[in-house]
């Protein structure tokens, strides 16, 4: 198991330095030096840091659902829109600090007889990525590949219960297209505009009481 080692936070004049493991205790001892006793200062420039951090931070939506959302919504047209925008640079996957694909290439050498087997960086926005022996290809459009990436970081992560974005907004920001992941996945979760006709959305608090019943099928 990775354990954190140190962690560093800014500070005005230096850094506040966490320590995570025995290991980074070690190393504090055999550095200490390097090191001075945090001051009331210190103390109070890290939690208006934190603050701060907390504050940029500008969603705070309950994701717990988005995953079944994401699969329920295939056909959104989100989808067709915002995929038909995109160029498949793959810059999003480039930037992603959670994006972990690769592609494994057979680089032969100039003799013919000897060479190398070695792994790169892959975009799963790639047509490539997807190809496989005999031409064919598990996401052979564009929109199929779109769908992947937030398919990827937000649904195939069922056992671990996480997403696997980390909500930097690096993809967003580096996107050639302006193409905006946190707006496309609240479009999916509704929160961008009412998404259900309104004869359901006042239905739902009737439905939901009806299933609040206990096990006599008393009303609860
Ligand atoms: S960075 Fe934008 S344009 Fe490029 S592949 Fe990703 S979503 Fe498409
Ligand atoms: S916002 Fe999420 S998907 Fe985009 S770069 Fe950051 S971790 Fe990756």
């Amino acid at each position: 198991m990775t354990v954190l080692t140190w962690f560093f936070h800014e500070l005005p004049d230096g850094w506040l330095v966490r320590v995570g493991s025995p290991k980074g205790h070690r190393i504090v001892d055999k550095n200490i030096k390097l090191f001075d006793e945090v001051t009331t200062e210190d103390i109070c420039a890290f939690r208006e840091f934190e603050r701060k951090r907390s504050e940029a931070f500008r969603y705070h939506e309950d994701w717990g659902d988005l995953r079944y959302l994401l699969e329920l919504e295939m056909e959104h047209p989100m989808w067709e829109e915002e995929s038909e925008k995109c160029l498949a640079c793959g810059i999003c996957n480039l930037v992603c600090p959670t994006c972990r694909c690769y592609e494994v290439q057979d680089i032969v050498n100039l003799d013919g007889v000897t060479g190398y087997r070695e792994r790169r960086w892959d975009s799963c926005q790639f047509r490539s990525h997807g190809l496989v022996a005999g031409g064919h290809n598990f996401r052979p459009t564009k929109k199929d590949r779109f769908m992947n990436r937030y398919l990827c970081k937000n649904s195939y992560n069922q056992k671990l219960g996480l997403s696997f974005c980390v909500g930097c907004g690096r993809c967003t920001a580096f996107c050639p297209a302006g193409i905006s992941f946190v707006r496309n996945l609240r479009v999916i979760l509704g929160l961008e505009e009412r998404t259900c006709p309104g004869k359901i959305v006042e239905e739902i608090p009737k439905r939901g009481f009806a299933y609040a019943k206990n096990i006599r099928g008393e009303d609860v």
